[in-house]
């Protein structure tokens, strides 16, 4: 039997040894009783017997013996007195009888509070509480295996030793003693060192220990284990305080909803067809409720504060009560996270639209804690509508602003042939009225009315296309080619203003892919603009340079420069140069070169511009190589 008290038990042979002991006696006082004519009622001894069997054996035996030594105290009268008259020893008789039945059902008392006391001892010794005996000195007297369990010493180890010392602590408050003193008992909460130095926190219970004369010798203390639940109540705290701090400080609304009346349509959803889940789900929506709110929560509705929210339906804050059903469908169907934009209904009588994510925590297992929580975006919906209504805007500008600019590329591309078809229609004219008409020259004219105004009809298109950005056709051309054709397009311009053009290129690296037209109007628009420069040089010879030559990296194509002798661009202008309108012509309009950047940017090219030492202007254009054969397709691609 585990050990609640000192020592422990020889219990077999001390059994044996007192049977044997019962045995002895009783057979002595039996042969003593029988064979001596003894007159006292020396029966009486088998008290003796009777006593030893009830210390060595149970209930049973002690009657089983009673009984035998009432027994053998009949047989020694019948065999000594057998029909011998009425006498003393009749009375001895009965005295030795009292004695012992009276000996046995003491004794079989005595058994029974034994046993059932030392039933109580060994539930005790078993129980997971601890249970300490100590005396009037605090020496340990009794320690269960419990004790054993939770502090770490062995019985042996801790009996003996002085309680306070063993377990560093456990005296009570004066107080505490007080009431033990009063009451014979206290109850409390105390701290104690384990063997391995961990302190724990202990549920005590102490009970006096009485001595024979009812004073007090000692406490009974009887201790639960309270450091784990501590340890998870601190934690359950910490971990409360955490996500109160979170709900609070998170920023935007959260609400905490019991929906706990749809957890019976969760345990199977799909016993259900759609419609009816649907259906029990409109009957249920409004009954789902808050338990809290946080003050973002509370301030998004309009609420002053959030506790006035416990208890409210939620369904009432959805303007569209369809969401709030579909996500309660989601919810029955198992789905953790549910996100939707939707209104609420603010108290103030405003709609405030809102993101929300619902989501069930895994533990909520009863849906008594789903969280909704809502990002105020109807700002944001205000700002997006009124982009929306600026694009709106915008785009209608920018239309506006494109036909204006469209306008004045066409007017000033198709200048030039215009005027051009106005000379030669002038010279027809001259040619024809003469006295003897030349048909042959007015032919000629009415060719190069007839080129112009077809060229001029073409710039219309290109332009057009260029500023929708729409497709041009891209061909392998020669540079060389194109400046001759506009030099001879030019060279009344070029005539006039006498300025000599003069072109330098290899026809091997002059070759480049691009629209034929556009790359015309650069070519034409650069050198109009350096032939006009130049009008007002008078100090040097008028002439304009044109190089067509390999990119300085070759692969990125072929640059073409245009380097005049004129008065170079004015400082001030000329990082705006390729702006649209900018022009210091009187009747300039300031297109040209605006387009021509335009042009080269569809190219994939570039163009720049710059002075020249020691005077004149350069204008460079780089554009790409013609594409290798394997990826040209046609003639047309997409620019
Ligand atoms: P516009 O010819 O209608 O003025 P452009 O865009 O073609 O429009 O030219 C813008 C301005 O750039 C011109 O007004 C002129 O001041 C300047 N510019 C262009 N080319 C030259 C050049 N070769 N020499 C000096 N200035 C030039």
């Amino acid at each position: 039997m585990p050990a609640l008290t000192r020592g422990g038990h020889p219990e077999q042979l001390q059994t044996y040894g007192l049977c044997l002991a019962a045995g002895g006696i009783a057979l002595f006082v039996f042969l003593i009783n029988t064979m001596t004519l003894l007159r006292d009622a020396f029966a009486v001894l088998y008290v003796l017997v009777v006593l030893l069997i009830a210390n060595a054996c149970g209930l049973r035996a002690i009657t089983l013996t009673g009984a035998g030594c009432i027994a053998l105290t009949c047989i020694s009268f019948l065999i000594k007195h057998f029909g011998e008259p009425f006498d003393g020893a009749y009375l001895r008789l009965a005295v030795s009888i009292t004695a012992i039945g009276v000996a046995t059902m003491l004794s079989v008392r005595d058994r029974r509070t034994r046993d059932a006391l030392s039933e109580q001892v060994r539930m005790l010794a078993f129980t997971h509480d601890t249970v300490i005996v100590r005396d009037a000195e605090d020496t340990i007297i009794g320690w269960n295996d419990g004790a054993t369990k939770l502090y770490g010493w062995r019985s042996d180890e801790a009996i003996g030793s002085k309680g306070t010392v063993l377990l560093h602590g456990g005296n009570i408050s004066s107080h505490a003693a007080e009431e033990l003193q009063s009451t014979g008992q206290w109850s409390g909460e105390i701290t104690r060192k384990r063997r391995d130095g961990q302190w724990i926190v202990l549920d005590a219970r102490w009970i006096t220990r009485l001595d024979s004369s009812g004073r007090a010798c000692g406490v009974i203390e009887f201790g639960a284990d309270l450091t784990e639940q501590k340890h998870a109540a601190a934690e359950r705290e910490r971990s409360e305080q955490q996500y109160s701090a979170i709900f609070q400080a998170v920023g935007f609304a959260i609400y905490e909803v019991d929906c706990s009346v749809i957890n019976i349509l969760a345990h199977n959803p799909f016993d259900f067809s759609v419609d009816t889940l649907q259906e029990r789900l409109e009957r249920l929506s409004g009954r789902p409720y808050i338990r809290d709110a946080n003050h973002a929560g509370a301030e998004l509705l309009g609420q002053p504060n959030p506790r006035d929210m416990a208890g409210t339906s939620i369904s009432a804050l959805f303007v569209d009560q369809r969401i709030w059903i579909d996500i309660l469908y989601s919810l029955v169907r198992g789905k953790l996270d549910y996100t939707v934009e939707t209104t609420f209904n603010n108290s103030e009588g405003r709609e405030v639209d809102v993101v929300l994510r619902v989501t069930r925590p895994t533990a909520d297992v009863g849906f008594r804690r789903i969280l909704v929580m809502a990002l105020d975006v109807t700002e944001r919906n205000e700002a997006q509508m009124k982009l929306r209504a600026a694009h709106a805007e915008l785009a209608h500008a920018d239309r506006i602003t494109t036909l204006g600019q469209l306008a004045v590329s066409i007017a000033h591309e198709v200048n030039q042939p215009l005027s051009a078809i106005t000379t030669f229609a002038n010279s027809g004219q001259r040619w024809l009225a003469r006295t003897s008409p030349n048909i042959g020259e007015a032919l000629s004219c009415f060719d190069q009315i007839a080129a112009n105004s077809s060229r001029a009809a073409e710039v219309i298109t290109r332009v057009r296309a260029l500023t929708r950005k729409e497709t041009s056709f891209h061909t392998e051309l020669d540079l060389g080619d194109l400046v001759k054709e506009v030099t001879l397009l030019l060279r009344k311009e070029s005539a006039g203003k006498q300025v000599e053009i003069r072109t330098y290129y290899d026809p091997a690296t002059s070759l480049v892919s691009g629209d034929r037209i556009q790359l015309q109007q650069i070519i034409m628009n650069v050198m109009m603009n350096a032939i006009q420069a130049m009008s007002s040089i008078t100090d040097r010879a008028r002439v304009l340079e044109i190089h067509i030559k390999p990119a300085i990296i070759p692969m990125k194509g072929a640059l073409m420069s245009f380097e005049d002798t004129g008065p170079g661009f004015n400082n001030s202008t000329e990082a705006d140069l390729f702006e649209p309108f900018v022009t210091t012509k009187a009747h300039g309009m300031g297109m040209g070169l605006s387009i021509c950047r335009e042009i080269a940017c569809v190219h994939g090219g570039t163009i720049d511009a710059a002075n020249r030492l020691p005077y004149g202007a350069v204008v460079t254009v780089n554009l790409p190589l013609p594409a290798a054969p394997n990826d040209r397709s046609d003639d047309a691609v997409r620019s």
